[in-house]
């Protein structure tokens, strides 16, 4: 049979849909990536109103078209399942069914479509109660996977090619929370691979990032200095109502020891806008906190009332047209922050993993992960190579523009 499957939402659900397509050349199946196949398999993402109301869309498509459609991922596990009410010609995988459904698939993937890089999931589930997400819902309590099977995995992957590893989970640093173990004691292992050229972490949230931690990573070559930390809120108060466990003195107080040990490091996030109750003055905070930190890229997101959490129940949702401005505002502020740090790269030389080609400039990321692009021929797919960056990300593409150092 032939296979395609539509993946939304974070690193995890890209990771689980690899193993999925291995999944099914397991047991013969065929994978497609075109409009000819027998079956869809969707995998959902209910992070937001928005990812879940795509999903939809997607699926009663495919159903109009006649296809056979499964539906995996996160909104089949959510508490109501409506969902499942309104597709009763979809069949259903449920997340604890998956392994059973395919019992010749071994636990790990070998590939990962169509990057140099692959993801590595090393944890799965979130022990927190933040306000506003439906994660722990869906995804349950933190699952730490075995040492060994990541270990294999690692080495599995570096030798078929790939020569960087980024380790994703759900709430990565809660790897080992529940078994005694931790990042410190896996990354060490993870770096004695010596054809392993980078290791990434995909993002990290600020209590889990430690002294050991960071005295871990600062000890691996291979380690990219590049740190999604989410920041959701520069109001303490708002942190608080979203039951985050830092305030913004703590994160800053962070960044500037990361900065400390890594010069280059880069540093990204998630910003969570119009949160119940918050105010133009905790607008601003979030503001002052991204032009501080110095974020280079800021995932903005608008609230989401989401069922079955804290915050949907909460008083003073922010009507749309002030979310509008809001998002605008703090769009404005990251956008500005991004041009100021973009050109203090200019002239500065990095190190290139070069992945693919797009508009005829060869790009990939540096190790503090800014996309460059180069069109000399030096800089091939797969090859790491010093470059030095010449211009910064413009309107016309998404990359600095760079040329070998010779
Ligand atoms: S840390 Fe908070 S935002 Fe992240 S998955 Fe867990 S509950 Fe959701």
């Amino acid at each position: 049979m032939k296979v395609r499957i539509f993946t939304f939402g974070c690193k995890v659900n890209q990771y689980e849909s690899q193993w999925l397509r291995e999944a099914f050349v397991s047991r013969g199946d065929e994978i497609s990536e075109e409009d000819d196949f027998d079956l869809a398999l969707v995998n959902t993402c209910c992070v937001t109103a928005k990812a879940e109301k795509d999903a939809r869309i997607l699926v009663r498509r495919l159903l109009r078209e006649g296809k056979m459609v499964q539906i995996t991922g996160c909104i089949p596990e959510k508490p109501e399942g409506f969902f499942l009410r309104d597709y009763s010609d979809a069949e259903i995988l449920r997340r604890h069914k998956v392994y059973s459904h395919f019992p010749k698939a071994d636990r790990k993937i070998s590939s990962f479509a169509g990057h140099t890089r692959a993801f590595v999931k090393i944890e799965d589930g979130c022990n927190n109660r933040c306000a506003y997400c439906i994660v722990p819902l869906v995804r349950g309590p933190v699952r730490t996977r075995r040492e060994k099977e990541i270990l294999g995995e690692a080495a599995g992957l570096v030798s078929a090619g790939y020569r960087e590893l980024v380790l994703t989970g759900v709430n990565l640093g809660s790897y080992g929370a529940e078994t005694g173990t931790s990042l410190s004691r896996l990354l060490p292992k993870l770096a004695e691979n010596p054809l392993l050229k980078r290791i990434r972490l995909s993002s990290i949230e600020l209590p889990h990032i430690t002294p050991l931690l960071l005295s871990t990573l600062a000890q691996i070559p291979a380690f990219c200095p590049s740190f999604h930390i989410p920041l959701q809120s520069g109001s303490d108060r708002i942190l608080s109502l979203m039951g985050r466990s830092y305030g913004a003195a703590e994160f800053l107080d962070t960044v500037f020891r990361i900065k400390d040990l890594f010069p280059s490091a880069l540093f990204t996030t998630d910003v969570m806008v119009a949160f119940p109750g918050e105010s133009d003055s905790d607008i601003e905070a979030t503001c002052d906190i991204i032009r501080k930190v110095g974020f280079f890229r800021c995932h903005l997101f608008p609230f989401s009332p989401r069922e079955g959490t804290r915050a949907y129940t909460m008083p003073d949702h922010i009507p749309a047209l002030r979310r509008k401005e809001r998002m605008a505002r703090v769009r404005a502020c990251a956008e500005e922050v991004k041009r100021r740090i973009a050109l203090k790269y200019i002239g500065k030389e990095h190190e290139v993993l070069f992945e693919q080609s797009r508009n005829g400039f060869q790009t990939g990321f540096t190790e503090n992960y800014l996309l460059t692009g180069s069109t000399s021929p030096l800089c091939r797919e797969g090859e790491i190579v010093r470059v030095r960056l010449l211009s910064p990300p413009s309107s016309e593409q998404a990359w600095f523009i760079a040329e070998p150092c010779v």
